[in-house]
């Protein structure tokens, strides 16, 4: 394939940054929030997330499960309104996205929340620096014949006929399929189930201390460096840019701080 063809290949760079959106750059999970306060409630919403754990249940089954319980209780121009109220940046994510965008490093968002409520929320919380990020997702359509601001007038439509909903390795991985003097090195950021299916195929990934990628990254033998807000990933990405640390370098150092237990 072209570079011409991938969105993030447009300026020529050496470095992409895929990220997923909810509880990654953001400090809580929208999604997450909406289900516990609106929807089913949290304990649900964590017996949902458990059965994609452990392969009882499809991301897709249950997400759309619990997103069809808001939709039950709340129109969705309610659900936005709710959440630029609730929900906060993560720590750093505006330094790393100045830095990013002064040193042509492309952020896409990848996510598997919809993209009215991503788009509403990065520029909410950040600005007009947030118009150039790529969000790569799902979104939302009426149903029933209701608008979508009307009570049980909406639904989740997904991105793709996967059982993710949104297969996040099928944007990935026509960049990793670039000649080798194109392909730029590949990050991803993440923290929970919904990043399953991108954890395998870039470069160097970053997951969120305490969240379930980090137990599914051990259990499956998935290098990865932890990270518990934006200042560590924007230092470990900065001397890898900057030629002071390799990829396999920090790789190999995610592996002993999780042999040592740290992670
Ligand atoms: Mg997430």
């Amino acid at each position: 394939m072209s570079t011409s063809t991938l969105p993030a290949m447009k300026t020529n760079p050496k470095f992409v940054f895929f990220t997923d959106f909810d509880g990654t750059i953001t400090q809580s999970d929208s999604n997450d929030y909406l289900t516990d306060t609106l929807g089913m409630g949290t304990e649900l919403r964590k017996k949902g997330n458990q059965d994609v754990l452990f392969d009882r249940k499809s991301f897709r089954q249950s997400f759309g499960e619990m997103m069809h319980s808001v939709s039950e209780t709340t129109p969705y121009d309610k659900c936005i309104d709710i959440l630029l109220k609730n929900i906060k940046l993560d720590v750093g994510f505006r330094d790393f996205l100045e830095w990013s965008t002064a040193q042509n490093v492309p952020v896409v968002v990848l996510s598997s929340g919809m993209e009215p409520i991503i788009r509403a929320l990065l520029v909410h919380l950040i600005g007009p620096l947030a118009n150039d990020i790529q969000i790569v997702s799902n979104t939302v359509a009426p149903r029933d014949g209701k608008s979508i601001n009307e009570v049980g007038g909406w639904e989740i439509v997904f991105h793709d006929e996967s059982h993710f909903g949104h297969d996040k390795s099928r944007e990935i991985r026509p960049y990793k399929a670039l000649p080798q003097e194109e392909r730029p090195t590949m990050f991803y950021a993440g923290d929970g189930v919904s990043d399953l299916s991108a954890a395998k195929e870039t470069d160097l990934l970053f997951a969120k201390k305490g969240h379930d990628l980090v137990n599914y990254c051990v259990r499956e033998n998935v290098p990865f460096e932890v990270f518990e807000d934006w200042s560590s990933i924007l230092s470990t990405v900065q001397s890898i840019v900057a030629g002071k640390a390799t990829v396999q370098e920090v790789v190999a150092r995610g592996l002993e701080e999780v042999k040592s237990g740290n992670a």
